[in-house]
């Protein structure tokens, strides 16, 4: 058998829901994938069992409330003192540059994960993308930074994940006549519309489908989800935004779709499991046996989809706006609507509040066509300033 090199995979954000599913898959792949290393934002717990379980090279605890190191100094020796472990910000772009490490999964929520995926890029490494805001907040410099350093950025976003899949069955991007994303609906799509100003956090949360972390579970019932996965597939595919749609699919069966320009759609189906698109983005251009479910074809299924309604979702009207703007844009609603969540999630605003405050931050920003990232790490900033400064207006 010809040797087959060892392929070490940094898990950024692994005790969240992408990271711990990655874990997963990487435990039944086995050889020739190897845990390097792993990292966490406060979940000292978790990632302590982690570290036991996976005994990677390196470990990082971002959040600095979590010190002091030495609660770390019984598990180092634990491990076998195989695992170093380091705190901060500044820590997570060494492991995403590290000489050792061939696969950076990227699974920190939120704009706290562009600087370790950016650093991922520039280190040339393969970067498999769950953090669909890197691309949101800086979608040009990434793909500018993976095309100068020789990275391959392969998505793990299950809807990025089918339209990379069915874009194989074409020439050149001159033959798509459009992407189609699904979405499933959110956990309030079926509540009337009258009655979602008053949504509870508990009904926000309750997906149909999917089991996410909470930020991307509210962004899925507002819809801001698609509309930040709108502006990702255009970075990512190098798509116009009036070539991408968005159909409601509420099985989450079918993960995206591509109509070629002869009227070919081809779509990607599997059971709603993120272990699978994880899987792939890992094993590319392989396809292995894995942990996802399959699709039980002994049962019958029903597939259905229908045109979003922009009346119920109105953030989808923002991801287009922003899809098409470009430049600040993006760096602008993504700050602010991470900032409306979380005060969302803390009961401080109503869940129709989330698109409103995103657009009033949005047409009140001063718009650069150009930015750099420093530009775009003050807005991100200056994007939550506003949303607080807007509430307390309010209030
Ligand atoms: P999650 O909340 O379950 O986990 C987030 C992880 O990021 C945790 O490990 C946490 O410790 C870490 N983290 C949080 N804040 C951090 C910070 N400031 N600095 C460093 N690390 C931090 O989130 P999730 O649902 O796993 O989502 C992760 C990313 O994947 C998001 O960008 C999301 O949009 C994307 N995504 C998730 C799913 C899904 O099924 N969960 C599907 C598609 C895309
Ligand atoms: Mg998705």
């Amino acid at each position: 058998m010809a040797d087959v090199a060892r392929r070490n995979v940094a898990v950024f954000g692994s005790t969240g829901s992408i990271g711990t599913a990655t874990l997963e898959v990487l435990k039944q792949l086995g050889f020739p994938y190897n845990v390097w290393g792993l990292t966490a934002h406060s979940q000292q717990d978790l990632l302590r069992k982690q570290i036991l379980e996976f005994q990677p090279a390196r470990a990082v605890l971002t959040d600095s409330s979590q010190l002091p190191l030495d609660t770390f100094a019984d598990l180092g020796a634990s491990a076998g003192n195989r695992t170093v472990i380091s705190h901060g910000q500044a820590a997570l772009e060494e492991l995403a540059s590290d000489p050792n490490v061939d696969i950076v999964v990227a699974g920190i929520v939120g704009s706290a994960g562009l600087p370790s995926s950016l650093a991922a890029a520039r280190a040339g490494k393969t970067l498999a993308l769950a953090n669909k805001e890197s691309l949101v907040v800086a979608g040009p410099l990434m793909l500018d930074a993976v095309k100068k350093n020789g990275a391959r950025l392969l998505p793990i976003d299950s809807e990025h994940s089918a339209v990379f899949q069915a874009l194989e069955s074409g020439k050149s991007l001159d033959q798509v006549r459009r992407i189609v994303l699904t979405a499933s609906g959110g956990s309030l799509r079926d509540m009337p519309i009258e009655k979602l100003a008053n949504a509870t956090v508990e009904e926000a949360l309750n997906h149909p489908t999917w089991n996410m972390g909470r930020k991307i579970t509210v962004d899925s019932a507002t819809m801001m989800n698609k509309s930040l996965e709108i502006i990702e597939a255009r970075w990512l595919f190098n798509i116009e935004p009036e070539k991408i749609s968005v159909v409601i699919h509420p099985q989450s069966m079918i993960h995206s779709m591509v109509e070629f320009i002869d009227g070919s759609v081809i779509a990607q189906l599997s059971p709603p499991d993120m272990r699978l698109p994880i899987q792939y983005a890992l094993t590319y251009p392989n396809r292995m046996d894995g942990p996802a479910r399959r699709v039980d074809w002994s049962t019958p299924v029903q597939l259905d989809w229908k045109p979003a309604d922009l009346e119920r979702y109105p953030a989808l009207r923002l991801g287009y706006e922003v899809a098409k703007a470009g430049g600040t844009a993006g760096a602008v609603l993504n700050g602010a609507n991470e900032a409306a969540v979380e005060l969302f999630l803390a009961g401080h605003i109503r869940f129709t509040e989330i698109e409103k405050v995103c657009r009033i931050v949005l047409e009140n920003h001063t718009f650069d066509p150009s930015p750099n990232l420093d530009d775009l790490l003050s807005l991100d900033c200056w994007s939550r300033a506003e949303v607080l400064r807007w509430k307390q207006l309010e209030c």
